[in-house]
């Protein structure tokens, strides 16, 4: 019997109901979909308790996650939360937790993401997919699509750093570099996809990236014995980590696992060179519009029109959180800084949220005695030219 206890799919717009085994990307109304499940299921009555036994990955909460029947497992999520006491000393908050995405198979949470998504498509019956990404996506996807047998064609800007398209390529996966960036690799994917009948696994656009993503909650709380911190700092572009935390939380207090009205207060982090959702809060807009010429060497979150941008907002604004931009020209720094006091060198992206932390504690909308939790997304080693080596 399938562990699941997944019902349906719900567009996160209009609210209309879709089948849990159809192969789909969005609503007819152009919504996002969101898997939904039975939370009051009897087989989840001591799910919490028993969870302590099972395998170190984000397939523990199997229950609470689509079923593709197989496993296509390489170890990823249930990632170390690290007491990052040194660094969280140095900018004045002591009970900073650093939660080490590096530490995934392929370097970042994005395979977090796109192991439940390809092997979703490949259980669905897809026969390729395909993504534009900045980098990190798509070493993920192709990784994933090797593991499934799913081929993968991924779609990355022609400056993405040369290490991407080298593991991309090895992993089997058919590399499309495109002139531009992660937007233009999306036009360009979308032009070749409906001809050549390949599943989008564009974040938000598929329903089971987030379902992936989700799990970084699940685990936090888990780490933190049911317990949440006081705020989240989150390198934002597409904003799938920020969507998946959110509806992990309402999951769990529905569930029972964590106390009602104590979540944490979100904070997108985005680089000088392309914050649209950082314009669009400080606005109090619900919708971001395009950032005209994306620059950012933490090509994670340059993104310049995320799809999701409403349900980014809205959960920034719900949760009493906000959002951030730092200055492109301190990123190395902050990297070397984590690097230097705890061992970690993390992705220019994670760098970027110790500035935001500095930022927000003089601006006193984080105090001294909060706990923090810094998404380190993904290892520093893909991006030696981010870091300045
Ligand atoms: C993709 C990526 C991000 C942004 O993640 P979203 O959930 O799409 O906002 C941040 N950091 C790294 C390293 C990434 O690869």
């Amino acid at each position: 019997m399938s562990p699941s206890v997944l019902t349906h799919l719900e567009c996160a717009d209009c609210g209309a109901r879709h089948d849990r085994l159809a192969l789909v990307n969005l609503c007819a109304c152009g919504g996002s979909l969101m898997a939904r499940y039975d939370l009051h299921a009897p087989r989840l009555a001591a799910l919490k308790e028993r969870l302590s036994v099972r395998e170190a990955d984000l397939w523990r909460y199997a229950e609470l996650l689509p079923d593709p029947g197989f496993s296509i497992s390489l170890g990823e999520g249930f990632t170390p939360l690290i007491a990052a006491q040194a660094t969280g000393r140095a900018a004045g908050c002591p009970g900073l937790l650093i939660k080490d995405e590096s530490a995934n198979p392929t370097g970042s949470f994005k395979d977090r993401g796109l192991s439940v998504a390809v092997a979703m498509a490949k259980a669905l019956g897809a026969k390729a997919g395909a993504l534009p990404s900045a980098g990190n996506a798509g070493s993920a996807a192709a990784a994933f699509g090797a593991r499934a047998r799913l081929p993968i064609h991924v779609f990355l800007p022609a400056d993405t750093p040369r290490s991407f398209f080298g593991e991309v390529e090895a992993f089997g996966a058919v590399l499309h570099k495109v002139d531009g960036h992660i937007g233009d690799a999306g036009r360009a994917m979308r032009e070749l996809l409906a001809g050549e009948g390949w599943f989008d696994l564009s974040t938000l656009k598929e329903p089971y990236r987030v379902e992936g993503k989700k799990t970084m909650g699940y685990e936090v709380a888990e780490q933190l014995g049911w317990t949440l911190p006081d705020a989240v700092l989150y390198p934002t572009g597409g904003g799938t980590g920020l969507i998946g935390m959110w509806k992990a939380f309402e999951e769990m207090e529905t569930l029972g696992w964590i106390a009602p009205g104590r979540r944490p207060r979100m904070y997108a982090v985005q680089s000088q060179g392309c914050a649209p959702v950082v314009r669009a809060f400080e606005a109090g807009k619900d919708r971001a519009e395009p950032w005209a010429d994306p620059k950012t060497a933490a090509s994670g979150i340059r993104v310049p029109a995320p799809f999701a941008d409403r349900l980014i907002l809205r959960i920034l604004r719900e949760s009493g959180g906000g959002a951030v931009a730092v200055q492109e020209g301190e990123i190395a720094g902050a990297a070397r800084e984590i690097a230097r006091h705890e061992g970690i060198l993390p992705a220019p992206e994670g760098a970027a949220c110790l500035l935001a932390l500095s930022r927000l504690l003089a601006l006193g909308a984080i105090a001294p005695r909060d706990r923090v939790v810094l998404f380190n997304t993904g290892t520093g080693l893909k991006y030696p030219e981010a870091l300045g080596f």
